[in-house]
């Protein structure tokens, strides 16, 4: 299933996406009036079907405005720094990685930080900064993972059984806040870095080999392939959940890809106007205008 909330003649809705038919269904019932209802889809094992069921009107996806799947992060949003080749030496050589200086760029082992749950955006929201606060804001298209059940030492080979699916993400970076601070929680934290949407793909239903591309007023920036993840998505479970429970609704953003701004050289930020679009094959699409505050 392709699950979102929409917003459709004032008020917000739970909808099954029919990409295809370029259709929304309206869920109506118990279920979709909840604060964080596609959270409880997935935290319930709710099916495609039960949702069907409960379908109350169909319309047009140009008539209804998506939001964020989810209403609030059940926490924070777990992602991994440098998890393609390219992108691990084009950050490296930018001056940006406060961590610089190991043989390789890339890493030994997964680099997870995370995002604060106050990120979170919808797929059309604008990305909003002050530029007297940070002058080297970013993008990371990047392939999200949404954990489908309670999980621990989970082995590689039972990884995916773990996943509900996956969703858009653009982990929006202020570069100087990330190496100032060392840390990157900072500044991968500000409100509203963490686009999300348009909907989210369940396991099933998503490409085998997805493609993430991003562009810049339409300048295409970004165009790479889930398989070429230096660390694999059950490596990234397997790696967390030693450590760690992982949660249904978690989020694991997978790591973006060679051609962020910060790798051009002179960089080429993000600045007020701009429009950042990241398209993932059976994922859908963000279009976040750039608004300087
Ligand atoms: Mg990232």
């Amino acid at each position: 299933m392709k699950i979102a909330r929409v917003e459709h003649a004032g008020q917000v809705r739970l909808a099954l996406v029919d990409e295809a038919k370029q259709e929304v269904a309206l869920v109506g019932g118990a279920l979709a009036s909840q604060p964080n209802p596609v959270l409880d889809v997935i935290q319930q094992g709710v099916s495609a079907a039960q949702l069907q069921a409960a379908v109350t009107e169909r319309v047009p996806m140009a008539q209804v405005k998506f939001l964020a799947p989810l209403s609030a992060f059940l926490r924070n949003p777990f992602a991994v720094g440098k998890n393609y080749h390219e992108h691990a030496v084009e950050f490296d050589k930018s001056g940006f990685n406060a961590t610089s200086g190991a043989a390789s760029a890339i890493p030994q082992y997964p680099q997870i930080f995370t995002k604060a749950t106050t990120t979170l955006s919808g797929p059309t929201d604008p990305i909003r900064f002050n530029p007297q606060h940070t002058s080297s804001v970013d993008y990371e298209g990047e392939i999200g993972v949404v954990i489908g059940r309670t999980c621990r030492n989970v082995k590689k080979a039972d990884a995916m059984g773990h996943v509900w699916g996956f969703v858009a993400l653009n982990d929006v970076t202020a570069r100087d806040l990330q190496k100032n601070h060392a840390q990157w929680f900072l500044g991968k934290s500000l409100d509203g870095f963490c686009p999300l949407g348009p909907w989210m793909t369940s396991r099933d239903e998503a490409p085998t080999d997805m493609r993430m591309q991003t562009w810049v007023n339409g300048e295409l920036r970004q165009n790479a392939h889930i398989s070429q993840l230096i660390f694999d998505v059950p490596t990234l479970i397997e790696t967390m959940s030693a450590a760690m429970t992982l949660l249904p609704g978690d989020i694991i953003a997978t790591g973006t890809s060679v051609g962020v701004g910060v790798g051009f050289n002179p960089p080429k930020f993000l600045r007020q106007g701009d429009v950042v679009r990241v398209a993932i094959s059976g994922l859908g699409e963000l279009n976040n205008p750039v608004q300087e505050i």
